[in-house]
Parts: structure tokens; C-alpha cells; sequence
């Protein structure tokens, strides 16, 4: 890789980094990716791999929707280990408060075209009869899906590297810009374009993006098949997510084609450890249990920690960082980066080489403006 000159040079080859590596290669550019450990080992390896379109914002709901359509298309080239599966989400109302809020999700999707289905307590029991009983519904968004993030990752790296992308593992970054990547072993990758694409850690090569780790827990059942059919999330879930100054635990499961279940979820600011917080744990299965009281007995095989990237407007960074011309950025995805790493990398290509963006893409520049984050 020394010696030449890349179009691109990617630093980072989690989810977002390969999908980005991908579409460059596929768009003819020379590309490179440095990744200080292994394809797909940073939150990556933990995260969920729940595919979900969001509504958060207008501009949350445009590029989850416009990557899950992109994984869709892609779904009949995935190898089995990817274990995408289309099950759906059912957003789960405890109450019927959270029934008004149903309703309120279901109208907003379809003015979008998204397709969701309201399911009073009968037709939710029917799809999902180990939810305790006295729920008031939910909401299904058939077209959500789940898949196993860092084989998707091993998979778009393998398919830029058969189009030519070059990757160096073990290999970390040091320093990045003026059409520079510099590596701790003091070689130097040069480049037209530089793309940030290191997550979590991406501030440590741009200190003046602000970046909070965002730590959350995950834990996986032994097998029990035919247990759970959709990935459920309860809809107090928008304020565990929203919540930025506290620790916030929300039920999240998802059934995997193995048969186990992923038991989520937690968020922590300000814990910077990946060791395991028993107390945080054990309020994340306390809540998951109030939902399903049938995963009381079960077994767990492997519980873990992950850092989401997240920025302060919960939209992740995507183009040029302001003051060097050859620094892009692709990061801050926080809690959706599997689900929108295919967009991503299609509207960063998209800026990289001049072509169209199929949706608007201010909303996720970095210089996007009065935003507290741009130091620089
Ligand atoms: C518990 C948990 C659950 C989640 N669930 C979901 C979910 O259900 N759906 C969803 O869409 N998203 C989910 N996410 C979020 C998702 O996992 C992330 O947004 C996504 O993985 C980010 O991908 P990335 O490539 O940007 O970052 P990463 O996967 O962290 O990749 C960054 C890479 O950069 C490398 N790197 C860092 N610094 C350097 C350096 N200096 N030099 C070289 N390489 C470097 C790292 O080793 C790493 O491999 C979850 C996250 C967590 C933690």
C-alpha cells in the first residue's frame, strides 16, 4: 500500500467501513482500508443487527428506510452465515397510552410508505403468545429484518476486495488528512480522499469532533426455537434512546436463526470500560422479563458490551470535514449503523465522486450549521 497513491483510503473496516469500501470499489475507485484489528470487531461484532426503520426525525426515518430497501435488494446475494431474515419488529403497548402512540407511528409511516400493521392485544398474542398477558398491542413494521453484523461486514469487505479494494489489518491509524493516512509503524497511505470511518474512536484522529461512546450491553440465550417470532421492542424504548444524561435500560429481543435469543438493551454514557455492569445487567433482564416472564428460567450462553458512536443530534457525520478538502467523514451512527451503513456509504460515495444523492444529505453533513459538535 506504500508508495501509491489510493483514490480513497478508508480508515476503519467495521460495518460502515466495509459497506463504504464496497461502493467505492464498485464505483471504479482505487480503494484502501486500515483497520487497527480485524474486519468487523468494534461495535460491529456487538451490536444487535436489528434493521429498523426509525422515526425519530424526518431525517432519521429517510436514511434508515433508504438502507433497508438497499438491504433488501442486496438480500439474495448474502451468504447463509449473514442470516438475514425478514421477521418484522412489533413495537410492544404496554398500555393504551402507548396504544395513542401506536396509532400516531402508524399514520406516519404510511404518509412515507412504510408498511405497518396496528395489532390490538388478540392479534398480538397470536403472534407472539410468551409476551405476558394484559398487553394493550402494538405495532408491526413487517419489512424491519435482522441479520448477523459481523459476517455482513466480512461480506462487504470480501466483495470490495474482489473488486479490487486493498485492506490492511492490524495496522492503526495514527494520524489522518492532507491526503494522509499515517499508521504507528510510520508508513504512510496517501490518498485524494481520506475517509474517517473509525466509529467510537473515531475522535481520537479528529479531536474536534465531539463523539460520546455510548456503552450497551447484549446477552444470548441458549436455544429455543419457535420462542419468539418477531424482534420486539417495547415503545418506551424512544425514551431510553433519547435519554442523554441518564443510564437507561429498554426490552429489546430478537429471535435468531439458531433459535437463541438476543436479550437488549442498555445505554450508558461516561462508562468507558467494556467490562460487563452487573447492575446495569441485571435491570436490562429484570425489564425484558416484566415483557416476557418466560425468559426468566432460561439459559444465557454469552453476554457483552459495545460502543455506539453517538453524536449530539443523533444523526450520524457523513462528507467533507470542513477546513481539508481531502478529510471525509463516516461515523457517529450510534445505535443504527448496521441498518444504515449500506446508505451511508452510497451518499458518501456520492459526495466523494460528485453524483446525485438519492435523498437530501444536509441533514447528515458535518458542517452542518450552529451544531455544538463542530469545534473546528
Ligand atoms: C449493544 C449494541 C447494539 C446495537 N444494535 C444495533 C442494531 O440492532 N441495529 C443497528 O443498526 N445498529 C446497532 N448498533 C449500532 C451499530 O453496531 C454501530 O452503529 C455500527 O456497528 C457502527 O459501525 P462502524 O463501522 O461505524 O463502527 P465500528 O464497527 O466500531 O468500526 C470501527 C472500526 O474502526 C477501527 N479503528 C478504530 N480506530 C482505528 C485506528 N486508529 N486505526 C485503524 N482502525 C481503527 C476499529 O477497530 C473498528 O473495527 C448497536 C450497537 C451496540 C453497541
Amino acid at each position: 500500500m506504500s508508495g501509491k497513491t489510493f483514490d480513497v483510503v478508508i480508515v476503519g473496516a467495521g460495518i460502515v467501513g466495509a459497506a463504504c469500501a464496497d461502493e467505492c470499489a464498485q464505483r471504479g475507485l482505487r480503494v484502501a482500508v486500515v483497520e487497527r484489528e480485524v474486519v468487523g470487531s468494534g461495535a460491529t461484532a456487538a451490536g444487535m443487527g436489528h434493521i429498523v426503520v426509525m422515526d425519530d426525525s424526518e431525517a432519521q426515518l429517510a436514511l434508515t428506510r433508504y438502507s433497508q430497501q438497499l438491504w433488501q435488494a442486496l438480500w439474495p446475494e448474502l451468504p447463509v452465515d449473514v442470516e438475514y431474515e425478514q421477521c418484522g419488529t412489533i413495537w410492544v403497548a404496554a398500555n393504551e397510552e402507548e396504544m395513542t402512540e401506536v396509532r400516531r407511528k402508524h399514520s406516519f409511516y404510511a404518509e412515507r410508505g412504510v408498511p405497518t400493521t396496528v395489532l390490538d392485544a388478540q392479534a398480538l398474542r397470536r403472534l407472539e403468545p410468551n409476551l405476558r398477558v394484559g398487553m394493550a398491542g402494538g405495532l408491526l413494521v413487517t419489512e424491519d429484518a435482522v441479520l448477523y453484523p459481523p459476517c455482513a461486514a466480512r461480506f462487504l469487505m470480501d466483495r470490495a476486495q474482489k473488486r479490487g479494494a486493498e485492506l490492511r489489518t492490524a495496522a492503526s491509524a495514527t494520524q489522518v488528512g492532507q491526503g494522509r493516512v499515517r499508521l504507528a509503524n510510520g508508513v504512510e497511505i496517501r490518498g485524494e480522499t481520506i475517509v474517517n470511518a473509525a466509529g467510537a474512536w473515531s475522535p481520537e484522529l479528529i479531536g474536534a469532533i465531539e463523539i460520546k461512546k455510548r456503552k450497551g450491553h447484549l446477552v444470548i440465550t441458549d436455544r429455543y426455537p419457535g420462542f419468539l417470532r418477531h424482534q420486539l421492542v417495547e415503545l418506551g424504548y424512544l425514551k431510553s434512546a433519547h435519554s442523554v444524561t441518564s443510564d437507561s435500560v429498554a426490552f429489546n429481543v430478537q429471535p435468531r436463526r439458531t433459535g437463541q435469543i438476543l436479550i437488549g438493551s442498555s445505554r450508558q454514557y461516561g462508562a468507558e470500560h467494556k467490562d460487563v455492569d452487573q447492575e446495569i445487567l441485571c435491570r436490562m433482564l429484570q425489564r425484558a422479563q416484566e415483557y416476557m416472564p418466560a425468559l426468566g428460567p432460561m439459559s444465557a450462553v454469552r453476554t457483552w458490551t459495545g460502543f455506539r458512536a453517538a453524536t449530539p443530534d443523533k444523526l450520524p457525520l457523513i462528507g467533507p470535514w470542513p477546513g481539508d478538502k481531502s478529510l471525509f467523514l463516516s461515523t457517529g451512527h450510534e445505535g443504527l449503523g448496521i441498518t444504515t451503513s449500506l446508505a451511508t456509504a452510497r451518499i458518501l460515495v456520492d459526495q466523494i465522486t460528485g453524483a446525485k444523492p438519492e435523498i437530501p444529505i444536509e441533514p447528515y453533513l458535518p458542517s452542518r450549521a450552529g451544531k455544538e459538535f463542530l469545534h473546528a
